[in-house]
């Protein structure tokens, strides 16, 4: 049968056009790509990009204070919320349009429209057309998902880069990376940050150490973080939003957001054309291959609601263009994913944490926290935790977590060692640069506590 591309990509987000544009590009496949919205999906557009640029803009505040210490003079540095929000704008639409332009330099056709799925080998488009494909790839991510209470009146991580004003208050819902990543964010800009948490302790399922960390200093830099906290009922009122809590308080908050987890953007997609049921978050079940039950559609990234990570996705993607158009069965390799969580302070972690590791077998703890060079010599309060955790058995490295600046960067390197399966003594001899706050990873001799 004739089709009209080889490959259909629904989404145009970081894994369909890296898939997309791989495929074209390396394998001469014809391939064509359809996006709803703007191209560049959630991580150019309303995550990691615009995210990161606000965690720049929110360190500058308290640079000012340690740059007293010095002998620095920064009085009068006022920060204005407009002008940050136009130059993140003017700088997504520049990252926009770089992604069209790979596209196009690739040979892939883009259509911007809605496409949705009509049989095995056929979407239909919003403008009107039908068009076939040997190969469907769907990823078309995830948007946020808030409870009944919180519709309507709340808003959540799209619409924070789109606010007008700053708010001078903020209620954040949640305990995730989004939320305790804007708590820290929207502190440093100076506004008054709540954030409530259900559970003990936010950034569930990371190390306690780790996470106790992050939070201690969060509440130190001036976030009302409140644990075991829920919002029990809310209403517009004059000036923002009223907000009784579980705990009997009764705020009025300017803005509240909730960041209370994703959810695969699946409605109307039609999977159920083609006899796919999904799974209970919504998303499409795929095998290690990222391939549907119906052998001609595939699909990645955080639809799939396996790890909702940009890399993982893109990772998805080139395992896909492997596997289907080089003749090369890749399957994904989740295993020890380093990630950073850009809190304040940031948290960077690789492999397993204390409790899940000491649940699996003996292990060696070794750990220090203490306070950095440059904050402490400015009177700072800021402490950096440096975390190995050993299997006693074969001397490995199974988790690495790390808490203070640049834990990103650290970890990203950490992770390479922990992924080759390096041993403590691998870490013990390789020579410490000092002075770093790194150099804690190859020079902790003695286990603070074993199990
Ligand atoms: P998460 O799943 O990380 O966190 C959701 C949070 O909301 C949890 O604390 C959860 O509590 C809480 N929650 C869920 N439902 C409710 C409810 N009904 N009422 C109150 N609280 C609730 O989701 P996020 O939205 O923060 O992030 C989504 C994903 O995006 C992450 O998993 C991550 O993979 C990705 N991401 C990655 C980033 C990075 O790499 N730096 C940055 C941002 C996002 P509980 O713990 O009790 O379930």
């Amino acid at each position: 049968m004739e089709f009209d591309y080889d490959l259909f990509v629904i989404g145009g987000g970081s894994g369909g056009v890296r898939a997309a544009r791989v495929a074209a590009g390396e394998t001469g496949a014809k391939v064509a790509l359809a996006e709803e919205d703007r191209y560049g999906g959630t991580c150019v557009i309303r995550g990691c990009v615009p995210k990161k640029l606000m965690v720049f803009a929110s360190e500058f505040g308290g640079l000012a204070d340690e740059a007293a210490g010095y002998g620095w003079d920064i009085s009068g540095a006022n920060f204005s919320w407009p002008k940050l929000r136009n130059n993140i704008h003017a700088e997504l639409d520049r990252l926009e349009g770089i992604y069209r332009k790979l596209l196009a330099n690739s040979g892939v056709e883009t259509f911007d429209a809605r496409a949705t799925i009509v049989d095995p080998h056929t979407v239909q488009l919003s403008t009107g057309e039908t068009k076939t494909a040997k190969h469907i790839l769907v990823a078309v991510g995830g948007r946020p998902t808030v409870p009944d209470i919180a519709a309507d009146v709340a808003i959540t991580s799209n619409d924070i880069f789109l606010l007008e004003d700053m708010p001078k208050s903020i209620l954040i819902v949640g305990g995730g990376y989004i939320a305790s990543e804007f708590a820290g964010i929207l502190n440093g800009m100076g506004v008054a940050v709540t954030q409530f948490y259900r559970g003990d302790q936010i950034l569930r399922g990371f190390d306690n150490e780790a996470r106790n960390l992050v939070a201690d200093q969060m509440v130190e830099k001036g976030v009302d973080l409140r644990v075991n906290t829920d919002v029990v009922s809310m209403e517009k009122v004059d000036g923002g939003v009223k907000v009784t809590a579980n705990d009997g308080t009764e705020t009025v908050f300017e803005k509240v957001m909730y960041a209370t987890g994703r959810r695969p953007n699946t409605d109307g997609l039609g999977m159920d054309k083609i006899g796919l049921e999904l799974g209970r978050a919504g998303e499409i079940i795929v095998d290690t291959y990222s391939q549907t039950k119906v052998p001609s559609v595939y699909a990645i990234g955080d639809v799939t609601d396996r790890v909702q990570l940009t890399p993982v996705a893109i990772r998805e993607g080139m395992a896909f263009v492997e596997t289907v158009f080089k003749g090369n069965p890749t399957e994904v390799d989740h295993e020890l994913i380093p990630t950073a969580i850009f809190t304040q302070p940031e948290m960077g972690t690789v492999g397993l944490s204390e409790e899940d590791a000491a649940a699996n077998g003996p292990i060696e703890v070794y750990a220090t926290t203490f306070k950095p060079m440059r904050h402490a010599f400015a009177g700072g309060a800021d402490k950096i935790l440096m975390k190995l955790i050993v299997d006693k058995s074969n001397r490995r490295v199974l988790g690495c977590h790390i808490v203070g600046d640049h834990a990103g960067e650290m970890i990203q390197l950490a992770g390479i060692a922990v992924k080759m399966g390096a041993t403590k003594e691998d870490f013990d001899r390789t020579v410490a640069v000092h002075p770093t706050a790194a150099e804690e990873l190859v020079t902790m001799k003695t286990p603070v506590r074993t199990t």
